[in-house]
């Protein structure tokens, strides 16, 4: 067979080969990303959820690989993720966790890590309503520091984001300098930063 024709043979086998099912918590995730973009208006990559590769001592449960559209997470998270796609109990700490995942846009290095997971306990309760229809319940969720993964960080972007809008760290106008300064880049958030140390000095 030519090289050609096998190439082509190739080609086409892969066109027809039925796509593999996704998983329950795969379809999650990607609805996910697309609810997050419609929420942000910014785009929020497909990220492909994979076992994590090894052991590794529980220092994280879950990580973005960068540019690599890829999440990967501990068993029994995925295992969790998975549950949370037939949504019969609220999972808040399932919920954030994927947000979390996903919300990691772009490579900002700014107080990466506090952006991501401000935003990310800011939409835990709106994530369950929305896909689950739980409210009440989760409301509690990460209003304090006790349920963010980095608990120092989102402290300082919420004290940011307080001293940029009204005072209030849970009002609507701080929430929406949270997204903003979670979107924007580099550059962006430290002008954010400075505008919000002005205006505390103030
Ligand atoms: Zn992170």
């Amino acid at each position: 067979m030519t090289r050609t024709l096998a190439t082509f043979l190739a080609v086409v086998g892969l066109v027809l080969a039925p796509p593999a099912a996704a998983s329950p918590e795969q379809i999650l995730a990607d609805r996910t990303a697309a609810w997050l973009e419609q929420l942000l208006h910014v785009p929020v990559p497909h990220q492909q959820i994979v076992p994590a590769a090894e052991e590794n001592g529980q220092t994280w449960l879950a990580q973005s690989v960068p540019g690599e559209h890829r999440i990967e997470a501990v068993p029994w998270l995925i295992e969790e993720w998975s549950q949370m796609a037939d949504p019969d109990e609220p999972q808040p700490a399932g919920a954030h966790a994927l947000l979390h995942e996903l919300l990691h846009l772009h490579h900002a290095t700014v107080l990466e890590e506090g952006a991501v997971d401000a935003v990310a306990l800011d939409l835990v309760a709106p994530w369950t309503q929305r896909f689950h229809g739980w409210g009440s319940i989760t409301q509690r969720y990460g209003t304090g520091p006790d349920d963010a993964a980095y608990p120092d960080d989102v402290r300082l972007v919420r004290a940011l984001s307080a001293a940029a809008t009204d005072g209030r760290v849970r009002s609507t106008a701080a929430r929406q300098w949270r997204r903003a300064f979670l979107v924007a880049d580099d550059a962006g958030r430290h002008a954010m930063i400075e505008t919000a140390n002005a205006r505390s000095r103030r």
